[in-house]
C-alpha cells in the first residue's frame, strides 16, 4: 500500500476565505466527539480538494456484487458512477458475479477500467451479502485488489446522483444510515444478544452506520473485513445470526474502531423515504426493489 501524502495544492488557487469564528453550517454536527469530521454540503470547498489531491494521480478501487438478478443493477450504477463517482481520478471497478456475460459494456472515461472476478451464488441472499467481508478481504491478501489508494465497498442497488468525490477519502470511513441518524442510541437496531460476537449493550455506540457502503484505505479494509468475518464465522459456530448480518458486524467493530471520517446521509439517501430538511443534495441513492421478486431464487 503506497503512503499517502497530502502536499497541498502545487499552485495556490483562489478560495474563499474561511473564519474561526463562522461555521459553515450550523443545522448539522460537523465534527464528531472524537473529531472526525462528517460530510455535508456546504463544509467543504470541492475545487480545493481537487487541487490538493488530484496532483496526487490516485487510484480509487471499488467492489460491486452482483450475484443472480442483482445483474441488473449494474448498468444503471456504472453509467451513473462514470457521471458523478470520483471524477478526475483513476477508478478501478472490482465486479463480483456469477454471470459475468451480464456485465454490460458501459463506455468508461480514460484511466477507469472494469475488472470481473467469478464468485458462486449462495443460496440465501442473507448469505450473499455478508460473503462480501470474506471475499472482499481475501482479494485484496491474495493481491488481486491492489495498489489503490482508497478503497469503496458499495451495494449495487444504488445510483449515483450528484458529485461523489475526494471529500471521502480518510483511512477508514462510514456513512450514517438515513433510517436512524436522529434516534437514541438504545433504539438502534444494533444486535442485542449477547451471545453473538456482534453485540453492543443498550448504552454504547455513537452512530449507527449503513453496511451499503464502508471506504478506506486497504490497510484498514483487511482490518474491518477481517474482523467482520471472523466474528460471522464465530456466530455461525454457535449457530446464531446477528440481526442485520455484515451490518450488524460492522456497526459492532466501529463502535471501538471509530472511522475516521463520517458522510451524512447525503452520502445514502433513501428514495422511498421523505429526504431530511439537513440533505441539502442527495448524492447517492437507493434504487427501489421487490425484495420478494429479485431475492427469489
Ligand atoms: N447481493 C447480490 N445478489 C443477491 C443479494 C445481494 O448481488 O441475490 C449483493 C448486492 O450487491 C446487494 C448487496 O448484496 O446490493 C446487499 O443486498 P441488498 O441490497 O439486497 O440488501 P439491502 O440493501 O436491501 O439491505
Ligand atoms: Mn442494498
Amino acid at each position: 500500500v503506497r503512503k499517502i501524502q497530502r502536499n497541498g495544492p502545487q499552485t495556490p488557487i483562489e478560495v474563499e476565505q474561511p473564519f474561526a469564528l463562522k461555521a459553515p453550517r450550523t443545522d448539522v454536527m460537523l465534527v464528531t466527539p472524537w473529531l472526525a469530521p462528517i460530510i455535508w454540503e456546504g463544509s467543504f470547498d470541492q475545487k480545493l480538494l481537487d487541487a490538493t489531491y488530484k496532483p496526487l494521480n490516485f487510484t480509487i478501487g471499488m467492489t460491486l456484487f452482483a450475484v443472480a438478478k442483482y445483474t441488473r443493477f449494474l448498468k444503471p450504477f456504472l453509467e451513473s458512477a462514470e457521471k458523478h463517482f470520483m471524477q478526475g481520478y483513476r477508478v478501478n471497478y472490482y465486479i463480483f458475479t456469477d454471470i459475468p456475460e451480464q456485465v454490460p459494456r458501459v463506455e468508461l472515461k480514460p484511466g477507469r477500467s472494469v475488472v470481473v472476478f467469478n464468485t458462486v451464488k449462495y443460496s440465501r441472499w442473507q448469505e450473499i451479502s455478508l460473503r462480501r467481508m470474506e471475499i472482499i478481504n481475501k482479494h485484496i491478501m491474495n493481491k488481486s485488489i491492489r495498489e489503490v489508494d482508497y478503497l469503496y465497498c458499495l451495494d449495487v442497488d444504488l445510483i449515483f446522483t450528484n458529485h461523489y468525490g475526494a471529500e471521502t477519502f480518510a483511512p477508514l470511513v462510514a456513512v450514517l444510515h438515513p433510517g436512524y441518524f436522529n434516534i437514541l442510541r438504545n433504539k438502534f437496531p444494533y444486535e442485542r444478544r449477547p451471545e453473538s460476537q456482534a453485540y453492543v449493550p443498550k448504552d454504547h455506540g455513537h452512530f449507527y452506520y449503513i453496511a451499503a457502503m464502508l471506504g478506506g484505505t486497504l490497510n484498514n479494509i483487511v482490518d474491518v473485513t477481517a474482523a467482520c468475518h471472523q466474528a460471522l464465522q464465530v456466530d455461525k459456530v454457535n449457530g446464531i445470526e446477528a440481526a442485520w448480518q455484515e451490518e450488524s458486524h460492522l456497526n459492532k467493530y466501529l463502535v471501538t474502531n471509530m472511522p475516521h471520517k463520517i458522510l451524512s446521509m447525503e452520502y445514502l439517501c433513501n428514495s422511498e423515504a421523505p429526504t431530511p430538511a439537513s440533505v441539502k443534495v442527495c448524492r447517492f441513492s437507493t434504487v427501489k426493489k421487490n425484495h420478494a421478486e429479485i431475492r427469489a431464487q
